[in-house]
């Protein structure tokens, strides 16, 4: 059975959430991982002949305005991470769906969500699923960017930066920054930086 804990919104409403998770990890290692409450650091695992690292497949179903090819590109620059993007279907039992989602009418926010379904070892599974707001219009192609670069980053095991980060996992309203940074490629070194049984 897989572990669901829960939906997290990242945005305004997460706010406490986020900061006591930041709070907590802060402390054990300075550093910026999604951890399951057992304490083990969330990624995808390598169990698979034909993927020696830890691999996710990003199944995009949003529309062409939304970077979601480009953003992968990025993230799959981590040493120890494969990303894969397909369109259509997945076969893979490492698949994130990414799709749009009415989440922001206002405009208020970042704003997009991650479900994140992760069982023993902090593995994922395929349930988890990236949610990009669709419903506000008013973003720039910066600010799109920025959106869907940082849920990847969480669909990929980081959580959340400080608002004053170079990089598209700082928190806070969108600034453009459509990169993740060396910091965030040294989080997943040290999450995927292992080898999984299977
Ligand atoms: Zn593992
Ligand atoms: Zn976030």
């Amino acid at each position: 059975m897989n572990d669901l804990f829960g939906v997290r919104r990242w945005g305004l409403v997460a706010l406490l959430a986020s900061v006591f998770l930041l709070a907590a990890v802060a402390a054990a290692n300075a550093s910026h991982p999604m951890v399951q409450p057992d304490g083990d650091r969330m990624h995808w695992s390598d169990n698979d002949p034909s993927f020696p690292r830890g691999y996710v497949f990003w199944q995009d179903q949003t529309g062409a305005e939304w970077p979601v090819f480009s953003s992968a590109v990025q993230w799959d620059r981590a040493s120890r991470l494969d990303a894969v993007y397909v369109t259509g279907s997945c076969t893979s039992n490492h698949c994130v769906t990414v799709r749009e989602a009415d989440l922001d009418p206002g405009c208020t926010g970042r704003l997009g969500e991650v479900l994140h379904v992760t069982g023993p070892a902090g593995h994922y599974f395929s349930a988890t699923e990236v949610r990009i707001d669709a419903q506000c219009d008013a973003r720039s192609a910066a600010d799109r960017r920025e959106l869907v670069c940082h849920e990847l980053g969480h669909s990929t095991g980081l959580d959340d930066r400080p608002s004053n980060t170079n990089t598209c996992m700082r928190s806070g309203d969108m600034v453009g920054e459509q990169f993740p940074d060396g910091h965030d490629f040294e989080v997943l070194l040290f999450s995927y930086n292992h080898d999984d049984p299977g």
